[in-house]
């Protein structure tokens, strides 16, 4: 080939990056231990396995094959590594993540190319992306290090926790996990990928040059079912963070319910990349290069649906096409390649499958006219037209560079066509018409929405899930959360205790009350009345009997069952009866909130208008309220009229937060900013605490529906009268039908159902122990969020256990909107 035919062509040459350094560091190191307490350890079974360069199938390197036993000692050495690191000051933590970061840099161009080798992206993307963002990460979170004894008080890391992350951005996956477990105070035990485990390896030797403690970061490389399963089910592991495909995410759920550990999941994604017609639309065509075949579609978050407005249909596509046909795949260390190697045989074959089943499905694919090279995983750049919205290629995460297009008319046919998914882990949205995008933006149930660009990341941004993508965010300061506990719950005693105020001291404050008062007074009317039959005779009348039913959508109604259960007092006696709500009045219940969702839509100030009312028509019952909570607890009306007291603070406080809890304004390395939006979570269950009938009612209501959640409640099983009594306080406080549903009953079982209901979205159970087993257990059938107390009672009347921040953030879900600027 001489310059003229060069010219004439314009073909890039091959520009590869040489491999030798990292063969080199590979060769000497062979075959890789297990890295526990700083040190390189020998697996327990004495097995090691091939980690393979899926560029040409060769074996790289040996990988240790740790087993059990192996992870029983890198938890010991993380547990005695806590002990001391848990306590390490702020800015002792902050120096170490610091130098971590600058060790990432150091050795960047080995790292780059290792991940090359290891995982077959191209080294573009290595060396210009993911690299530069680990070394962010921890930059990041040295400043969350330095700054948590002021910024997070009253908090403490978890402990000792198991992190598990996939191949396909291994080492960037590895720091989202580590930067803010150390930030934080924890320590950890890493699993990384089966087939993509050497910058994990390398990342080992930096924890030894930066002199990081023995045992706070260990490194077990392995087969999941040796490795993996051990650590989510090893009784000595606080918490377990998880990233991966969403039935991996939903069997961990399983296996950790009702353990208390803390759990997040970043999970998979069908994410949305919508088009309209007035979009740019060569910007477009190349976001879509980078939207799918960017780490060839390898990425949680790709954008794997194309939704276009119907009257640019047709360019679009052609325009694509003709990218498509000039896309180049190759070696991956070749710097003028935009594809590489899909990382296993396994991954190939399941991309294959899935691209014949859409075929078969009657979908038109287009693949362009070259073909791939034939040594190592490669698969083409694949397009689907004429897809049905229900087809599996439509729904299913192909996890592969297959994208997959659809057409729509309007912007809210858009929104219904992007949100017909079970998954919610990112969305995109392209408009020259600002207005249209940030409209749409909030209705996308998706945890990061992109504005004109798509596949930002940044650590000041947190990252995570709606719905079955998971739960937790990675980056920002919502995710330090995901590595702390408040400090009070380590005094939280077992329920059982008679005592309402966890802290032991009377609700009166010095506990010694007159024993007189310690009992309820009769009230004029049953010093009056005589018993009979359960009626109260008054002045010989009768009273008009006022059986509290259930409360679904505004209306008063009675249970599908026809069923009643008694109320008792302490004594024994039956004090009243409340419906015996069922499955089908839960059913009912759901779908009364999930009616109500204009009450999100609705201004802050008119939910917090809303909850003052309320508070105001408590008020006015004060007494009465009082009286029936010591009718049902037997507690001295002072203590009771304390409960009701501040139950009113209480929605006074939420009242105020409604407009005070608000979003931020993150500025990233970028022209342009990122909107941190708090959007209420959808439809929640609430199983209330016995403990506290009107106050724990009303601690969990308050919060979740000034967010703007719909709720539907379960009393306290054996108080619920306090709840019943609000039917009437809500009837007259303007608050919309719907918003709060209420069903009495057996508490268990029906938090089960609601647990188990599809259509809720998240899950509150303050019951016993079992029962937050189940409500775990069953909750993981469409992964909605849990949040449940393990048998502990809380003091309701302690500001910091009872309101604020901890109901605040429960009741929210962060939404990063990324809205690039300039011309
Ligand atoms: P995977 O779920 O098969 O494996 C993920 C990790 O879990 C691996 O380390 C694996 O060894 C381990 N694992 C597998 N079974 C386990 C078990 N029973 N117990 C404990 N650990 C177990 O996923 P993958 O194929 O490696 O990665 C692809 C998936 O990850 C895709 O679904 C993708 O969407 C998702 N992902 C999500 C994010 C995110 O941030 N949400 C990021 C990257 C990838
Ligand atoms: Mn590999």
């Amino acid at each position: 080939m001489n310059v003229t035919d060069i010219f004439e062509t314009m073909e890039y040459g091959p520009a590869p990056e040489a491999a030798t350094p990292a063969l080199a560091w590979l060769k000497e190191r062979q075959p890789f231990g297990l890295f526990i307490n700083n040190q390189w350890v020998k697996p327990a079974s004495g097995k090691y396995l091939d980690s393979i360069n899926p560029a040409n199938g060769k074996p790289l390197a040996q990988i240790a094959a740790a087993d059990s036993a192996d992870v029983d000692a890198a938890v010991a050495a993380a547990r005695s590594a806590f002990a001391s690191w848990g306590k390490t000051p702020g800015h002792v933590r902050a120096r170490y993540l610091y130098a971590i970061a600058r060790h990432i840099q150091k050795h960047s161009r080995l790292l780059a190319v290792l991940e090359s080798l290891d995982n077959g992206k191209s080294i573009r993307e290595t060396r210009d992306l993911d690299i530069p963002l680990v070394a962010r990460h921890f930059y990041y979170h040295a400043g969350w290090a330095q700054l948590m004894a002021s910024e997070l008080p009253g908090y403490e890391p978890v402990g000792v926790v198991g992190q598990i992350i996939p191949w396909n951005f291994p080492l960037l996956m590895l720091a989202w996990k580590i930067a803010p477990a150390l930030a934080m105070g924890n320590t950890v035990v890493l699993k990384p990928a089966r087939y993509t485990s050497l910058t994990a390896l390398k990342f080992a030797e930096i924890m030894q040059e930066v002199g990081l403690p023995p045992g706070v970061v260990n490194i077990l490389t392995g087969e999941a079912s040796q490795v993996g399963e051990a650590l989510v089910s090893h009784p000595d592991v606080n918490k377990i963070a998880f990233t991966g495909s969403t039935d991996v995410g939903r069997s961990i759920r399983r296996a950790t319910a009702g353990s208390g550990k803390k759990l997040s999941l970043e999970l998979g994604g069908k994410s949305p990349f919508i088009v309209f017609d007035d979009a740019d639309l060569d910007s477009v065509v190349e976001g879509v290069v980078d939207a799918i075949w960017f780490n060839q579609g390898q990425v949680c978050c790709a954008g794997s649906r194309l939704l276009v407005q119907e009257d640019i249909a047709e360019r679009l596509i052609t325009k694509l096409r003709a990218r498509m046909e000039k896309l180049r795949i190759g070696d991956p260390l070749d710097k003028a390649i935009d594809m590489g190697a899909i990382v296993s045989p396994g991954q190939l074959s399941e991309i294959q499958r899935l691209v014949a089943q859409g075929v078969e499905e009657g979908a038109t694919m287009w693949q362009p006219s070259w073909a791939c090279p034939k040594d190592g995983y490669f698969f083409p750049p694949t397009l689907f037209t004429d897809v049905a919205p229900a087809t599996t290629i439509a729904q299913v995460e192909i996890f592969g560079p297959v994208l997959v297009s659809m057409t729509f008319r309007t912007p809210a046919e858009a929104v219904a066509l992007a949100n017909n998914t079970r998954y919610g882990l990112a969305a995109s949205v392209w408009s020259e018409n600002i207005n249209l995008a940030l409209d749409i933006a909030p209705k996308l149930k998706a945890g990061s929405v992109w504005v004109n660009c798509t596949n930002m990341f940044d650590a000041s941004s947190g990252f995570g899930g709606y719905r079955e993508s998971g739960y937790g965010r990675e980056g920002g300061k919502e995710g330090l959360y995901e590595y702390v506990h408040p400090a009070w719950e380590k005094a939280i005693k077992p329920t059982g205790s008679t005592s309402v105020a966890a802290n032991g001291s009377s609700l009166a404050g010095d506990g010694k009350a007159p024993l007189e008062k310690q009992f309820m007074l009769p009230t004029e009317e049953e010093e009056q009345g005589n018993e009979h039959n359960g009626l109260q005779l008054q002045g010989g009348l009768p009273p008009i009997d006022r059986t509290p039913k259930l409360f679904i959508k505004g209306k008063q109604v009675r249970p599908d069952s026809g069923y009643s259960l008694d109320v008792y007092d302490p004594q024994g006696h039956v004090i009243d009866q409340v419906g015996e709500g069922n499955r089908k009045d839960i059913r009912n219940a759901v779908e009364a909130a999930h009616a109500a969702a204009g009450w999100a839509a609705g201004t802050t100030h008119n939910r917090a208008q809303i909850l003052y009312y309320i508070a105001e028509n408590l008020a006015v019952r004060e007494e009465e309220f009082a009286r029936r909570i010591g009718q049902q607890t037997g507690r001295a009306y002072e203590d009771a009229a304390i409960e009701v007291q501040t139950a009113i603070a209480r929605l006074f406080s939420y009242a105020a937060w409604t407009d005070k809890y608000e979003g931020i304004v993150h500025r990233p390395p970028l022209r342009g900013v990122v909107l941190a939006m708090k959007e209420p979570i959808g439809v929640i269950g609430i199983a209330c605490p016995d403990e506290c009938p009107l106050l724990g009612f009303v601690s969990l209501v308050a919060p979740a529906i000034a967010m703007g959640n719909t709720v539907v409640v379960i009393p306290s099983q054996s108080s619920p009268l306090s709840a019943t009594d609000c039917y009437q306080v809500f009837e007259t406080s303007d608050l919309p039908d719907g918003v709060v549903n209420i069903v009495t009953g057996e508490r268990e079982a029906l938090s089960s159902v609601l647990a188990d209901h599809d259509d809720v979205e998240a899950m509150w159970y303050f019951g016993s122990a079992d029962g937050s087993r189940r409500v775990e257990l069953a909750s993981a059938g469409n992964m909605k969020r849990t949040w449940v107390s393990y048998g502990h009672t809380r003091n309701w009347l302690d500001s910091f256990q009872g309101e604020g921040e901890e109901f605040l953030r429960e009741s929210t879900q962060v939404k990063n909107i990324w809205v690039p600027y300039g011309e």
